[in-house]
């Protein structure tokens, strides 16, 4: 592909979400509709286009006291928490019935806010949701203290036991690249734990969580439990962090603002949890399958236009496949259709934005300089949207920014080596440390390398094996704490021991 093809155009938006489209913007507190304190809108694009398709509130430090002062009441009266753990999960495996029943719409909103194909967000984002949706439900009953024999008193002379009491009210900031997954990844475990919550979507792609409200007050969630603003990080974002009624703040984005909020939240020092950027390495021995590993790694970085935190966009391959692996890789990416989001046949949108696009072709241009060979890609094809061509570079040195820093686009970096050692101290010569992932059919240096990773997940012979059921997060400068599973409901809770003499 050259800078010569052109892109097909958007196919037509279909009436149900014209109609969405042309809803006045409002925010969702204390379980209605409102308009904020101010006119203040940012509009929405279509990344596939460019073109303007709405706008949305961008919410005034007012309308985030509101909205917050909503979520404190709903919590401190028990009309959420106070209701039984089977409660809680019939009202959240509802909002998951709700939300299959509106996939297709919900797939398509949110594939003309943030580019990505539809059959992606059909296929993945909004699948993911319903199972996340459910799994957490399953925790609402599930969730438990325990009790504890004191070690250095008399035996049965102290009753004593460890209650796991909901956090409170919990402030969620999410970014765009997976924009309902990541809110629900953050709204299921509140509610399952009994939280209340303010959740702030990213700025670029708001739309699926503002219909997501919607669902919220069809399921029967009481008024006040889910409260959603839309409006920029700095501003709206920024007053969520430091509010001083809230308890916990779970944010994931950017390394960059994931210093900032952890900073502002340390004032009144709030429960925090980060989920942040990553450079993770796919490292591949000499012993697998070429083609199958090809389209792995393919995978692994161009998947949602590698607009991924866990993105395998450092490629370590053994010197012995070197050669064979990269010509591979590079023919698989050949084979990923460039297009706008609904059309049918696209397996890889635009970015999300100008910016984006701006920052990854300045990447792309910086490494040229750098001396960095392209093997694949390396341009944008033509067209009004914002798109960039699969590319992977050849010939990079570990102090390159390309091999550095987080593109988050589709730019892959390919490095040889020799040995399991030399390649365990390059995969960790990051400042990040969330995802890798190893091929091979030799168990022992898979389970070897998967021990010398520094990384949050290991994944082996696949791009990635998130699931709702297991810890996702990051060491180092990817983060602390983590989602999913039973670590991510217990991130919703405080920890109370009660210690009685009998
Ligand atoms: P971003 O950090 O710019 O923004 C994320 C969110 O933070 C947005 O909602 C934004 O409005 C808000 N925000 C910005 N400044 C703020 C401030 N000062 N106070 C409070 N909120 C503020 O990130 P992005 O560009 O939207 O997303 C891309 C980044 O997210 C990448 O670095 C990616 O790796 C990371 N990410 C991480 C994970 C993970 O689980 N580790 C998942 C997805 C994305």
């Amino acid at each position: 592909m050259n800078e010569m093809t052109r892109i097909s155009a958007q196919p037509a938006y279909s009436e149900g979400v014209q109609a969405l489209l042309g809803r006045e913007p409002a925010l969702f507190i204390n379980g209605e509709w409102v308009r904020s304190s101010h006119d203040a809108r940012i509009p929405i694009h279509d990344p596939s286009t460019g073109r303007e398709i709405s706008s949305m509130v961008d919410a005034s430090i007012q309308d985030v006291d509101r909205a917050v002062a909503a979520a404190r009441t709903a919590f401190d009266d028990g009309r959420w928490s106070g209701l039984s753990p089977y409660q809680r999960e019939r009202i959240i495996s509802k909002l998951a019935d709700l939300v299959e029943a509106h996939i297709p719409e919900l797939a398509e909103l949110e594939s003309i806010d943030n580019g990505k194909p539809r059959s992606a967000s059909q296929g993945y984002d909004l699948p993911k949701c319903v199972q996340t949706l459910r799994y957490m439900a399953g925790w609402a009953t599930k969730l438990s203290g325990e009790h504890i024999e004191p070690s250095g008193m008399p035996t049965g002379a102290i009753h004593a036991y460890v209650r796991r009491e909901p956090i409170g009210v919990a402030a969620q900031i999410v970014p765009w690249n997976f924009p309902l997954m990541m809110a629900v990844q953050k709204i299921a475990p509140a509610l399952a734990a009994g939280c209340t919550l303010v959740l702030k979507p990213a700025e670029q792609t708001s739309l699926t969580a503002l219909r997501f409200a919607d669902l919220v007050a069809e399921a029967g969630v009481p008024a006040g439990v889910v409260n959603i603003v839309t409006g920029m990080g700095e501003t709206a974002g920024d007053r969520l962090v430091r509010h001083p009624d809230v308890d916990k703040v779970a944010f994931t984005g950017s390394t960059e603002v994931g210093k900032i909020i952890n900073r502002a939240a340390t004032d009144t020092l709030k429960r925090v949890t980060l989920e942040l950027g990553g450079k993770s390495p796919v490292i591949v021995l000499p012993d697998v399958d070429i083609k199958k590993t090809a389209a792995g790694a393919a995978r692994s970085i161009f998947a949602n236009s590698g607009q991924v935190c866990i993105a395998g966009s450092r490629l370590f391959a053994h010197r012995d496949v070197f050669d064979q692996l990269l010509e591979a890789v590079a023919a698989n990416a050949a084979g990923w259709k460039v297009g706008p989001s609904l059309a049918p046949d696209t397996m890889m949108g635009p970015l999300v934005s100008t910016e984006q696009r701006d920052r990854v072709m300045g990447f792309i241009e910086g490494s040229r300089k750098d001396g960095a060979s392209i093997m694949a890609g390396g341009d944008a094809p033509g067209g009004e949207g914002y798109f960039v061509n699969p590319t992977i570079l050849v010939d990079v040195k570990p102090e390159m920014s390309c091999v550095k820093e987080e593109i988050f686009g589709p730019v892959l970096t390919a490095q040889r080596f020799d040995d399991l050692d030399a390649v365990a101290k390059a995969a960790n010569d990051t400042s990040y440390g969330l995802a890798a992932s190893v091929w091979t059919r030799d168990v022992s240096a898979m389970h070897k390398l998967a021990a010398k990773i520094k990384a949050g997940m290991v994944w082996g012979n696949t791009p990635s094996a998130a699931d709702t059921s297991l810890p996702f997060g990051g060491y180092k400068q990817s983060g602390f704490g983590r989602e999913s599973g039973r670590y991510g409901i217990e991130a919703y809770t405080e920890l109370k021991t009660v210690a009685i003499a009998l």
